[in-house]
């Protein structure tokens, strides 16, 4: 089935009454890149830069970030890059900055640390910056977001790098494209604060679902509890696209649901028009959009969304999948 699914990857992701869903890579190594974007995909819509951190032995210095951050970009052609900045903290830590918590995914973790800590934070991005990619190729990404200060605080520091970097370089750098991981639930109900502060929303729905659920993301013991086709959280997803649209943000989704056939069908159905998803999932995801309508989708999602776990809903999904492939 693979090599069905491979056979079409270079082919257009539009459902069978017209809707184009862009589909884009999570990518957080070199490798790979350039074959999935030469082969189809969109661009890559989330690059976790703890990747690269994590593979060193010490905080890679300006000149290091530059380089890993240009490769990126010139891997993914001229395809648009959303760089997200350091993650580190909650389950992905750094060797050589141990943090001891009782509860890490509830503490230091994401935007939170690189704002207590500018002198990292202001090495990033700037080298983003001077990374730069072809035109406005490159976006950037605040990941775990919990509120507007947060934002605002960031915004000021990348207008600093920005500003310092101009006059050193005696040049005028483009000024990116900035945006906020929608994983932590109280941001919902700010998005339209949000729209006044940055240009687009991606929606990870990895943490979106540990938080709002209460369920560890990695904890065995709860793992069946872990559930992103939980009606509640479907329906989180939902307000997330209707309130992007409305306040005219730019929104996609990045966390694994992304990537499953029956996640790609639903957050398709509820409106995404741009999902990012792990490199294995790409052809595949293809392959199904090719061949769905919106229409039929949306008749889905009314049912869908009357179920009462999780468990109703895959099975729905199951025998939709069923009857369309
Ligand atoms: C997410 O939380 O859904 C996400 C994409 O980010 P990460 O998995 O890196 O936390
Ligand atoms: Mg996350």
């Amino acid at each position: 089935k693979q090599k069905q699914f491979s056979a079409e990857l270079s082919l257009p992701s539009v459902t069978t009454d017209g809707q184009r869903i862009q589909l884009y890579l999570n990518a957080g190594l070199l490798s790979g890149i350039a074959s999935e974007i030469a082969e189809g995909a969109d661009g890559i819509g989330l690059y976790r830069t703890e990747i690269p951190f994590m593979l060193h032995q010490r905080f890679p210095s300006e000149s290091e970030q530059i380089d890993v951050y240009k490769r990126v970009l010139s891997a993914a052609g001229e395809r648009p890059v959303v760089m997200r900045t350091l993650d580190v903290g909650g389950d992905k830590p750094l060797p050589y900055f141990p943090i001891k918590e009782d509860n890490p995914f509830l503490g230091w973790r994401g935007i939170r640390l690189s704002l207590d800590h500018p002198e990292l934070f202001l090495v990033q991005l700037r080298a983003m910056l001077q990374a730069g990619g072809r035109g406005n190729q490159l976006q950037i990404l605040l990941p775990m977001v919990s509120n507007l200060d947060e934002i605002d605080q960031t915004l000021a520091y990348l207008e600093q790098a920005f500003t310092e970097l101009n006059q050193e370089l005696n040049t005028i750098l483009v000024r990116p494209k900035v945006g906020v991981m929608l994983e932590v639930p109280a941001l919902l109900y700010q998005l339209q604060d949000v729209a006044k502060r940055v240009d687009f929303v991606s929606v990870g729905s990895n943490d979106l679902t540990q938080y709002l659920l209460a369920v560890d993301r990695n904890n065995p013991s709860v793992s069946s509890l872990f559930d992103s086709y939980h009606p509640g959280i479907l329906r989180a997803l939902q307000l997330a696209v209707d309130e992007c649209h409305q306040y005219d943000l730019d929104v996609s989704v990045c966390g694994e649901l992304a990537g499953e056939p029956y996640g790609a069908l639903l957050l398709v159905a509820m409106g995404y028009r741009k999902l990012s998803m792990n490199q294995a999932s790409l052809a595949r995801i293809n392959y199904i959009v090719r061949r769905v309508s919106q229409q039929d989708l949306s008749e889905l999602l009314k049912i869908v969304l009357r179920q009462s776990n999780g468990q109703q809903v895959r099975t729905l999904l199951g025998q939709f999948m069923q009857t369309h492939d």
